[in-house]
């Protein structure tokens, strides 16, 4: 496996990448000013004729470095889709039905300056086959698809994979992860021997090493630098009703974290809830709206100082505060709007620093919680602390996969020293 490293990634254009003027004319009116560090590397592989396995997180732009350069392909290639029956030439994989309809979504805007000529198709579960198989008729340039789905559809001839020239696998780490194993087995054996797979990954585990090793032809391996990744990890932890308060208390009293700012959504919340941290023996001071300036300053610049360890702040302390090595941000409220959602967990891990966003969310949290992560291009695994377990029904429906969740296996015991893991390394494990 070879690696890339572009000296200057973050410095070159689209231009310069090699993107063909319809792509460049939408960049412009879309606003790209500049590749992310992603596509600057992946594109020009991709365009090469590459195998890639990339590292690369939802929010790195990962979607056009991949689409952008597959268009250009498709727009190319003679081969291109209607006349040649039920065939699609570049196939994406993603694990959810909102993954697959963000993309396919993302790739038509892309493509608007190719005027219809470049046909995309998204196919998912949890709708009717029937629209989607109409939609399928006469072929696909692109088809974004997930994994149970497009095999339904397969076997009602729906559609062929002889023809595929690019695969790419979004998201292979969660996919892998979720047990999709066999469904990929299945539709690897009917793609083509021929083609390109481009491998996208946020954590590199061992199954997408085999994966590397056992399907791609000498692939570019791009890995972000660390300056470029990310350096905030957001989690959720799932807990019930009631149990918010005590959950809290124990992740506090657990990391002895040296500031920890707390976000409720209302001014009396602050007070509430530093009363009953209180009487669990966590000392918090608040800072909201009601406070003078003078009071309100002298508690910033005390939290800042590192002089309180625990502040509760409404949404006033969410924008452009900057709190030099913040450790951790806790949405105990989530914020009913999904853009202070970004401006609240910014307030840690920034200008390279590590950070940590953790997010309680108990059953009446749940449906904000997805509309937070889909206006946020967000997609975060719920995960449960040890003690504070939420009942079974619960757990497997905050997974926001496209098929229903494996259960654990292996005995409680075992299940439960998983848990205790998590807790190890709550601390910044970056999934
Ligand atoms: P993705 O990682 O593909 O989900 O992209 C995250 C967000 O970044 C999306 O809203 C994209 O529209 C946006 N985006 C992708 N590439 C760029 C770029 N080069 N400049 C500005 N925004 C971008």
């Amino acid at each position: 496996m070879s690696t890339v490293k572009t000296p200057n990634a973050t410095s070159s254009n689209f231009t310069e990448l090699g993107l063909i003027s319809p792509l460049l004319a939408r960049l412009t009116e879309l606003k790209y000013q500049q590749p992310t560090p992603i596509q600057a590397q992946v594109i020009p592989c991709v365009l090469a004729g590459r195998d890639l396995i990339a590292g690369a997180n939802t929010g790195s732009g990962k979607t056009a470095a991949f689409a952008l350069p597959l268009l250009q392909q498709l727009s190319k290639a003679s081969n291109s889709k209607s006349s040649q029956g039920n065939y699609v030439t570049g196939l994406i994989l993603v694990p959810t039905r909102e993954l697959a309809k963000q993309v396919a979504d993302s790739i038509k805007s892309y493509a608007v300056h190719f005027n219809g000529s470049i046909k995309t198709v998204a196919v998912f579960g949890g709708v009717s086959a029937n629209t989607q198989m109409l939609a399928l008729r006469g072929g696909t340039d692109i088809l974004v698809a997930t994994p149970g789905r497009l095999l339904d559809l397969i076997s009602s001839n729906a559609i062929k994979l002889d023809r595929v020239t690019t695969l790419v696998l979004d998201e292979a780490d969660r996919m892998l992860s979720f047990g999709f194993t066999e469904e990929l087995s299945a539709l690897f054996a009917l793609l083509p021997k021929k083609k390109q797979i481009l491998l996208f990954s946020a954590t590199f585990p061992e199954q997408v090493k085999a994966l590397t090793q056992e399907l791609l032809n000498d692939p570019v391996e791009i890995q972000l630098q660390s300056s470029d990744a990310s350096t905030l990890v957001q989690r959720v932890f799932t807990v019930n009703k009631g149990q918010k308060t005590a959950l809290l208390a124990h992740l506090i009293k657990l990391h002895q974290w040296q500031q920890t700012l707390i976000f409720v959504n209302a001014k009396k919340s602050c007070n509430h809830l530093a009363e009953k941290l209180a009487k669990r023996g966590i000392s918090a001071e608040v800072f909201h709206g009601d406070k003078g300036q003078g009071a309100r300053n002298r508690v910033l610049e005390a939290f800042k100082a590192g002089e309180i360890q625990v502040l509760i702040a409404t949404d006033i302390a969410a924008r452009g505060l900057d709190i030099e090595k913040l450790p951790v941000v806790i949405n105990f409220d989530l914020p009913r709007s999904p853009s202070d959602y970004m401006h609240r967990i910014g307030r840690s891990g920034r200008a390279g620093e590590v950070g940590l966003a953790l997010s309680l969310i108990d059953h009446e949290d749940y449906h904000h919680f997805k509309v937070i992560e889909k206006k946020n291009k967000l997609r975060l695994e719920r995960e449960q602390v040890a003690g504070f377990e939420v009942a079974e029904a619960y757990n497997e429906a905050s997974f926001n996969v496209d098929k229903p969740m494996a259960k654990p296996e292996g005995s409680g015991k075992k299940k439960r020293k998983d848990h205790e893991q998590i807790n190890a390394d709550i601390w910044l494990r970056k999934d």
